[in-house]
């Protein structure tokens, strides 16, 4: 089911506009998001990367810090990576992060035309049929989905349907929305919540997540007991 990342992909198909999202509440962004983002944009030859923090999850409790903070984190944490780029839509809105909005908001600012790719670990695609009007995702966006080794969720019966008839190969995957693309990309054990668990213990989450994050995390005194 999985597509290798190093298999030579979409580049040789450049008819539109391609345009990922990685949403998250990225609380805080860690390395297992940055890796993927890099290789889901190599991967589908995407012109683009965008992080798109979520300002409020309505799937999850509050987030350890401000969703200004956690945005201020993914600008540090994508300077200097060429193709990614962060979106502040989400914290610009005064309504739940719903990503079915999100998306109609990208449509608006984008058109019809381009392909949308929306990135999903393992974990938020089984938890799919609880977002607030999931079906019509494929009816605006591509979905990416990535593993994750952290998380052995069972597929719910209904997206075992929705992989079976929407699945499509990395390399051929070109429409504007509708695919569902199952990428294997370098496995990372990292989560956010593990992160915020180490600091809440006075423990290094050194290599965890870049330098520069951890400087704004000790300067802000961030996720302390
Ligand atoms: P938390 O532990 O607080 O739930 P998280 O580490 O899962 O956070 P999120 O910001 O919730 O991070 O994740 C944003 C997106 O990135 C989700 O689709 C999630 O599945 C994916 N993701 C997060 N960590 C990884 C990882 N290590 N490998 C692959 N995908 C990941």
């Amino acid at each position: 089911m999985w597509c290798s990342v190093t298999a030579t992909c979409a580049s040789d198909v450049p008819v539109k506009q391609r345009i990922g999202v990685l949403g998250g509440t990225f609380d805080p962004v860690h390395f297992g998001h940055l890796r993927s983002a890099i290789e889901v944009h190599e991967a589908l030859a995407l012109d683009e990367l965008r992080l798109l923090p979520s300002a409020r999850p309505p799937h999850r409790g509050q987030p350890g810090c401000s969703a200004e903070q956690r945005l201020q984190m993914v600008r540090l944490a994508i300077q200097g990576a060429s193709g990614l780029q962060v979106d502040d839509r989400e914290l610009r809105r005064e309504t739940p992060s719903w990503t079915v909005d999100t998306l109609h908001s990208l449509r608006e600012e984008l058109g019809q035309q381009p392909a949308i790719f929306l990135v999903l670990g393992w974990d938020a695609f089984c938890g799919l049929p609880g977002w607030s009007r999931w079906e019509q995702l494929l009816e605006l966006a591509n979905l990416v989905v990535l593993q994750r080794p952290d998380c052995d969720l069972d597929l719910p019966e209904v997206l075992k349907d929705l992989l079976a008839a929407r699945t499509t190969e990395a390399a051929v995957a070109d429409a504007s929305h509708g695919q569902i693309i199952c990428l294997a990309q370098t496995p990372l054990a990292i989560s956010a919540t593990r992160i915020r668990e180490l600091l809440g213990s006075g423990r290094s989450v050194r290599y965890l997540l870049p330098d520069a994050i951890l400087d704004y995390i000790n300067q802000h005194g961030l996720y302390r007991p």
